[in-house]
């Protein structure tokens, strides 16, 4: 049987293992996904696969160290300079992915097209320089970054050809906003400045709470008539990462189920 875990610290909220543990049942999977708390990234790592680990999920604060680990890195987690999936693969070596961006890409594309729509990205932490890469290959017809500590949109604007804006500049002619902030876990919202919103636009936040976040509150307030949380793009990202572990992907039933699940289970 072979053995996957999520790494971080913490982790026992994750809620990868109930997601990967459906996936394997029903995708018939001899595997057992287990978590691990650590202070000490690159040993543990090591010490898991030396033991015969099969595959791991990098959640906080890691990301960014697993990107600094001697691995065969993809395009997308190069682009991204951070990392949620190690692997060993047939020829013993490890590689190193990123289904982030993948994951919120196939979660949004289910309440909106992205291609010649105009993006705003809020944040500019990990989630958000993960996510821009695959929403670029998307085709939108911009991408503005706003952050509150306006020098970090800046380079990451650079780094991607984006524009970027202060957060005390209005929010007007955007699509879709992406919360790609941390704010909503510790129950705020960022200092954003909008008037109003067009019924058609998508607001997205990464984070999920039991209850809507109180970005999804704001901007339904605003007019905002599509609001979604970031369970459906936690549950596509995994799917990505064990499609890459296990050579099989969970079909759309499945992943829906899943979510259905995970939601009920937060709600309880
Ligand atoms: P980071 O710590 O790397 O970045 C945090 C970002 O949030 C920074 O841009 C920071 O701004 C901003 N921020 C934090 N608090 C506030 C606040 N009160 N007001 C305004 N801005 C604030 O975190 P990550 O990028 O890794 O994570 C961001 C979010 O994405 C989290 O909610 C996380 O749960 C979610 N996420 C969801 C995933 C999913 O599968 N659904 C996957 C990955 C992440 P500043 O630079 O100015 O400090």
């Amino acid at each position: 049987m072979k053995l996957y875990a999520v790494i971080g610290n913490p982790v026992s909220h994750s809620l990868s293992p109930k997601i990967h543990e459906y996936f394997a049942r029903q995708c018939r999977q001899d595997m057992r996904y287990e978590r691990i708390k650590t202070n000490d990234f690159a040993a543990t790592v090591g010490a898991f696969f030396r033991a015969g680990g099969a595959g791991l999920n990098v959640t906080l604060p890691f990301k960014q160290q697993a990107f600094e680990l001697e691995a065969n890195q993809s395009k997308r987690c190069q682009l991204a300079k951070a990392v949620n999936t190690l692997w060993i693969n047939a020829s013993g070596q490890l590689c190193a992915d990123n289904t982030d961006g993948i994951g919120l890409v196939r979660d949004l594309l289910k309440y909106t097209s992205i291609e010649s729509k105009r993006l705003l990205v809020i944040g500019a932490g990990g989630a958000a320089r993960g996510v821009i890469p695959a929403l670029l290959e998307k085709r939108p017809s911009s991408i503005c970054i706003v952050n509150r500590d306006l020098r970090k949109a800046k380079l990451l604007a650079e780094e991607f050809s984006l524009d970027c804006m202060p957060m005390s500049q209005a929010i007007v002619n955007y699509d879709v906003l992406l919360n790609a902030t941390s704010a909503s876990l510790q129950h705020s919202l960022p200092p954003l400045y909008c008037a109003r919103l067009a019924p058609s636009v998508v607001a997205y936040d990464l984070a999920y709470l039991s209850e809507p976040t109180v970005f999804m509150n704001w901007a339904k307030k605003l007019g905002a008539d599509t609001v979604v949380d970031g369970l459906g793009m936690l549950v596509e990202q995994a799917a990505e990462s064990f499609a890459l572990w296990r050579e099989i992907m969970p079909g759309y039933r499945l992943r829906m189920n899943i979510l259905e699940q995970l939601r009920a289970g937060l709600q309880a």
